[in-house]
C-alpha cells in the first residue's frame, strides 16, 4: 500500500510502481520503494499496531501489496527477541544483550521475510516462474513461498550448500541445480536463462521486493522496544538485505513519527574467509570488490560480491558502526556457547555476532550499560554437517 514509485538507490532515476522491475536500467544498481508516508502514518499508528496480527503483515501501510488478496503468506515475522542475560553474564563488561530470534520463521530463516514479500508482488504483477542463486536459506524460503502461491521455483545452488537446504528445497517441488561454484555463479547462471526460460530473477536487490520484507526486522526491533531502538545491531551479512532494509526502515519510521533522530550502530559481522565488506569498509572505499576464494562453513554469508555493497557501506558509516570478521572456528564454537546458555540452537551465521561482540567490547567499541541486538538470522539444525566430528 502507499506506494508512490521505485528510485535507484544510486541514480535516483524514478521507475513507475506497479511493474516488475530488476536493476535500474540506467546504471544497474537496486532500486528502493518509496511510499507516501503521510498516508502511511495516518492509519499505522502505535495505537492501531497493538490490534494486528503478529506477522509482518501487520506493517501493511509500508509493505508493497495493492491488493490483500495477493499476499502470499506462511505466518513470518513477529519473532521473539529475547534477553539473554546468562549469555551477558560471560562478557567482560555488563551489557543489555538480546537476541532478535529470526529462526522461529516459516522455513527456519529471516530469508521468509523477504520471499514474502518477493512471491506476493510476483503474484501480484502476473509471473508464473520464479528462479534465484542462493547459498541456501534463501532457496528453502523461495522453494516454499512458491509453491504456496502455485509457481514453479528454478533454484541454483553452490554444491557444498547446507544438505538441509537442498532436501527442503526438493520436498517443497522446486528445481534444483547445483552448481560447481559459489553463489555469484550460480546468479550468473540465471541471468543466462531466465529470459529464454521465462523466469523472473527473485535474487536478492536485483528484485526491489525482498528488502522491503526484511525491513520489517527494522520495524518489529522499535516496536518490540516500546518505539525505541537499541544503541548497538550486530548483523551477520552476506548480501546485507536486512542490514539495508533495517536501515530504510529507521528512516521511514522517524517521517512516520513512530521514533526520533537517534540510530544504532549498525555492525556487520563476515565470516574471515568471506570479508569483502569488511575489507572496503576499512581500506575507505564505497563499493566492495569481489573476495578471492571466498571458503566459511555460515554458507549465508558466503556472498564474494554484494550488489548493495554501497548501500551496507553508507549504513555502517552514517551509523558510527563498524565492520568485524570471525574465523570459522570462532563461529561454530559460539553456536554452543549460545545454546548452552540460553537455548537458542543457531544458525552458524547468528552466532558468528558473539565472537564479535567479544571483539568490539574489547576494542572498546561497545561499552558497559549499552543495550545492543544480536540477529540470530537462522537455525542451527540446518547445518548438521558444521557440528559433526
Ligand atoms: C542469507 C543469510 C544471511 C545473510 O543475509 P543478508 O541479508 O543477505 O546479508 C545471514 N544468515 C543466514 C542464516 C542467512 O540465510
Ligand atoms: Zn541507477
Amino acid at each position: 500500500m502507499n506506494v508512490t514509485h521505485l528510485e535507484c538507490a544510486n541514480c535516483d532515476v524514478r521507475y513507475e510502481a506497479g511493474k516488475l522491475h530488476n536493476l535500474c536500467t540506467a546504471c544497474g544498481k537496486p532500486l528502493l520503494v518509496q511510499y507516501d508516508l503521510e498516508a502511511a502514518s495516518r492509519t499505522m499508528t502505535k495505537e492501531s499496531l497493538r490490534l494486528r496480527e503478529p506477522s509482518l503483515w501487520r506493517y501493511r501501510e509500508v509493505l508493497p501489496v495493492v491488493d490483500d488478496e495477493n499476499i502470499v503468506s506462511l505466518g513470518e515475522g513477529m519473532t521473539p527477541l529475547l534477553k539473554v542475560d546468562r549469555l551477558a553474564s560471560t562478557l567482560s563488561v555488563k551489557i543489555d544483550l538480546y537476541i532478535k530470534d529470526e529462526s522461529t520463521n516459516p522455513t527456519q530463516s529471516f530469508k521468509a521475510r523477504g520471499m514474502t514479500a518477493a512471491v506476493s508482488m510476483a503474484n501480484e504483477l502476473g509471473v508464473t516462474k520464479t528462479a534465484a542463486p542462493s547459498a541456501g536459506n534463501a532457496a528453502g524460503a523461495l522453494a516454499a513461498y512458491a509453491a504456496r502461491a502455485g509457481m514453479e521455483a528454478h533454484l541454483f545452488m553452490p554444491v557444498d550448500t547446507p544438505r538441509a537446504n537442498v532436501v527442503e528445497c526438493e520436498q517443497n517441488g522446486a528445481f534444483v541445480t547445483l552448481v560447481d561454484g559459489l553463489i555469484t555463479d550460480c546468479g550468473r547462471i540465471v541471468a543466462d536463462l531466465k529470459d529464454a526460460e521465462g523466469w523472473f530473477d527473485v535474487s536478492t536487490l536485483k528484485e526491489p521486493y525482498r528488502v522491503e520484507g526484511k525491513k520489517t526486522m527494522g520495524y518489529e526491533l522499535a516496536e518490540q522496544f516500546d518505539w525505541t531502538l537499541p544503541d548497538v545491531i550486530l548483523y551477520p551479512t552476506g548480501g546485507g538485505t536486512g542490514l539495508i532494509g533495517m536501515w530504510k526502515a529507521f528512516d521511514e519510521m522517524e517521517q512516520m513519527g513512530l521514533i526520533g533522530p537517534e540510530r544504532p550502530r549498525m555492525v556487520t559481522v563476515q565470516a574471515a574467509g568471506c570479508a569483502p565488506i569488511v575489507k572496503a569498509f576499512e581500506s575507505g572505499e564505497r563499493f566492495a570488490e569481489e573476495f578471492p576464494n571466498a571458503h566459511t562453513s555460515a554458507s549465508g554469508l558466503r556472498v564474494p560480491k554484494a550488489i548493495g555493497d554501497f548501500l551496507i557501506l553508507d549504513a555502517i558509516r552514517e551509523s558510527g558502526g563498524t565492520a568485524v570478521a570471525v574465523p570459522d572456528m570462532q563461529l561454530i564454537a559460539a553456536v554452543r556457547e549460545i545454546g548452552s546458555a540460553e537455548g537458542m540452537f543457531c544458525a552458524p551465521e547468528g552466532a558468528a555476532c558473539l565472537p564479535a561482540l567479544k571483539k568490539l567490547i574489547a576494542d572498546g567499541v561497545v561499552n558497559e550499560g549499552e543495550k545492543v541486538v544480536i540477529f540470530n538470522t537462522g537455525a542451527g539444525v540446518k547445518y548438521l554437517e558444521c557440528f559433526e566430528s
